[in-house]
């Protein structure tokens, strides 16, 4: 039997690899490692009583078996058993298949029976020798890779399960109030065998169960883990430095605000001193800006920046995309370069497209901190950048970034650490932004290590977005709406979407509407924007939609985040049932940024013959319900489940596998008590808490 941590030395076996490929490293993990269904191998089936359809165990006597080349090579083996027969196929077969199978033999084989032309057969079916003991238990199926075979898998949950260590963790007063919750008694250890081997009679109705004592006991052990986690991570963090970025009298901060075009609104001068506050402190900030789109972000991140520069060290603003990074870009540069220059200092632009040249200077301007701002894209954390003295990382639009790229960032100032020798070593303080707003629960929950600032007001001026669904035959009218907007000298975006992930077709119907609405639309400059092009072609095409030359911008979802246009005020989102909801409100986003009233007119269609899906229903329906991004993030939350809405699930973070925040809120509340009650009062049961539920991946929680 595998036991990874004793075979670790020697060379792994294929099922082995397969194992670690799956996560399954650690006699808990596999112990952990939930069936997805189970068979029912406790009897045996007699061919006269089975019918199509069915998953079947029989034990027969091969009477036939053939090698057959048309029409694909296959082996052919029937068998009797007394009642009737049926013919098994194999296509893909060994000679070991052929002589377990050969005439005379007696075997138990089990698959689903299916009806046909040459009568019943089974497809590739489980076989053994027959006249095995049968199971007494259900047999689970659990969830594997082709390399991994379920016998095997099973055998080694089986052995990790009676091996793995699963004492009580739990201190009596936090399992009392647990069990209370619990609706009765349930060790990790009962809940986990319940849950691998149910009793026969008991069948699946335990297991799907989700309120039972056992799912119970398991959702609360995994939401106390990452409650743990994420306050060992607050506990950490403040015991971490990050360098003093005090605010300067008269300094850069100052004259930013005085060169702004506009007076910062309540809600922005409120959470700019919170930030204020945190930087001027020597512990690393780990704060979230969340405020809806056009909620003016971006200069509350300037005026940290220039806070942070005042102070004498760098900062580095990082968004997702090229576009929305060059639109920072030359508003910051807009903003900040007047007044860096008289200081000898500058704005370095860091992208993954740039020249070798180029980024060889911004490269040498960072390490010399003359660059005392740094834009870009993800190149921003890449390896070879090095910065003289980062203090500050803001990263826009943080949900389009993974843990990983988060954590990285936070390691750059590794490369500042050898300068300060002796000291501690000091990290930046990082400022997320975001326009999704996280759910309450969701805060409660992934985020409990993030302190939180809401921008709750819109700068004054702007008209809210009225949002509109359209049927799609009802196009032509659309574009003659489309005229008379552009006719009064106003912009218009039309937004194509992805097409399953096809980022040709998705070109191809972007370039055909742009070619349709050309020719509808003559006289007028419609221009094309999608993410083939080079970024010099994206730079001009937004430019010349920017400066107001261009009526009408056809484009991929490229414009999602961030783009700027106050005199665009009709959005038309094509095939809208195809966009997810925050997507949708972010593209919304972009109109309604002037004081003329905006249009958002959602277009959509069901492929020929179909309706609706009920989700896509349900999305339209809360795009034209609301306009408040707490609100969407709330139902899209619903919709979707934490899981997508984090973003987190090719990062490698372990989201939550049993508890579901939306119906356990109950055991959330019990676990954010137990785990502060833990580590008070039972540090080392908390750390073995933790070990067990998160083992080595509880690096990427304090992300
Ligand atoms: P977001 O929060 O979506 O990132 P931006 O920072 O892009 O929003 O701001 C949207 C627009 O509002 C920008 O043109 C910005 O210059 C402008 N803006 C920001 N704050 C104010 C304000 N207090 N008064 C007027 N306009 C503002
Ligand atoms: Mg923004």
């Amino acid at each position: 039997m595998p036991n990874p941590q004793a075979s670790a030395r020697k060379p792994l076996s294929a099922p082995q690899k397969a194992l670690h490929k799956l996560g399954l490293e650690r006699d808990i993990d596999l112990a952990l490692h939930l069936p997805l269904r189970f068979e029912d191998q406790t009897r045996l089936h007699r061919l006269a009583d089975v019918r199509e359809g069915q998953t079947v165990q029989l034990e027969a006597v091969v009477t036939h078996s053939e090698i057959r080349l048309q029409p694909r090579r296959q082996l052919l083996v029937t068998l009797d058993d007394g009642s009737g027969s049926c013919t098994l196929r194999f296509f893909s077969f060994y000679p070991s298949h052929q002589r377990a199978l050969a005439v005379g033999a007696r075997v138990r084989v089990r698959g689903e029976i299916r009806g046909g032309f040459l009568g019943r057969s089974i497809m590739h079916p489980a076989f053994e020798a027959a006249g095995g003991a049968l199971p007494s238990a259900l047999t689970p199926v659990y969830p594997s890779s082709a390399q991994l075979p379920q016998a095997y898998l099973r055998k080694a949950v089986a052995a990790a399960l009676a091996r793995s260590d699963l004492s009580e963790t739990l201190p009596p007063p936090v399992l009392e109030r647990l069990q209370r919750l619990q609706h009765g008694r349930c060790s990790l250890r009962e809940a986990l065998q319940q849950l691998h081997q149910p009793a026969p009679d008991a069948a699946g109705a335990a297991y799907e169960d989700r309120g039972s004592p056992a799912w119970q006991r398991l959702k609360a052990e995994e939401l106390l883990a990452q409650q743990l986690s994420q306050l060992c991570a607050k506990r950490e963090r403040d015991a971490r430095r990050a360098p003093l970025l005090c605010a300067v009298p008269d300094g850069l901060q100052q004259q930013l605000l005085g060169a702004l075009p506009f007076a910062l609104t309540a809600a922005q001068r409120r959470v700019g001193q919170e930030i204020a506050r945190d930087l001027a402190r020597p512990l690393p900030m780990h704060r979230l800006l969340q405020g809806d789109v056009g909620a003016g972000k971006t200069v509350v991140a300037a005026l940290a920046a220039a806070q942070a520069i005042d102070a004498g060290w760098q900062c580095a603003l990082m968004a997702p995309t090229e576009i929305l990074a060059e639109q920072h870009f030359a508003k910051l540069v807009g903003w900040l370069e007047p007044l860096l220059a008289p200081r000898g200092q500058c704005v370095a632009w860091l992208t993954g497209s740039q020249k070798k040249k180029q980024r060889n200077d911004m490269l040498a301007l960072i390490a010399s901190g003359a660059a005392a701002l740094v834009v870009g894209t993800h190149a921003v954390i890449q390896q070879q950048v090095r910065f003289a003295r980062l203090g500050l990382a803001v990263i826009d639009e943080q949900h389009r970034f993974g843990v990983a790229q988060r954590l990285a960032l936070r390691n750059k100032t590794a490369a500042a650490a050898p300068a300060q020798q002796a000291q501690q070593a000091q990290e930046p303080h990082v400022l997320m932004m975001s326009a999704t707003p996280i759910p309450r629960t969701l805060a409660m929950s992934y985020y409990a290590d993030l302190d939180v600032s809401t921008l709750d007001e819109l700068p004054p001026g702007r008209t809210p977005v009225l949002t509109k669904l359209l049927a799609a035959p009802r196009r032509a009218a659309l574009i003659e709406r489309v005229r008379a907007q552009l006719a009064q000298g106003q912009q218009v975006y039309w937004v194509c979407p992805l097409i399953e992930e096809s980022e040709a077709l998705d070109l191809s119907n972007a370039s055909s509407t742009h070619a349709e609405l050309s020719a509808a639309l003559p006289g007028v400059t419609v221009g094309l924007l999608h993410s083939r092009l080079a970024p010099t072609e994206k730079k001009a095409v937004m430019a010349q939609f920017v400066a107001g030359q261009m009526g009408l911008l056809v484009s991929t979802t490229v414009i999602e985040v961030g783009v700027d246009v106050p005199n665009a005020t009709l959005m038309v989102i094509e095939h809208a049932e195809r966009f997810g909801l925050s997507q949708l409100h972010q593209l919304r986003g972009r109109v309604g940024r002037g004081a003329a009233a905006s249009v958002c007119v959602l277009l959509y269609g069901a492929p020929e013959g179909e309706r609706l899906s009920e989700l896509a229903r349900a999305r339209l329906k809360a795009m034209v319900e609301t306009g408040d991004g707490f609100e969407i993030a709330r139902r899209d939350l619903e919709l979707r489940g934490p899981g997508e809405f984090l973003g987190a699930r090719q990062s490698g973070a372990p989201l939550l596998r049993f508890a579901d925040l939306a119906s356990d809120a109950h055991l959330l509340d019990w676990a954010r008590w137990a785990a502060t009650e833990l580590l008070e009062k039972d540090p080392a049961a908390a750390q073995k808490h933790l070990q067990r539920w998160l083992g080595s991946k509880s690096d990427y929680l304090k992300a």
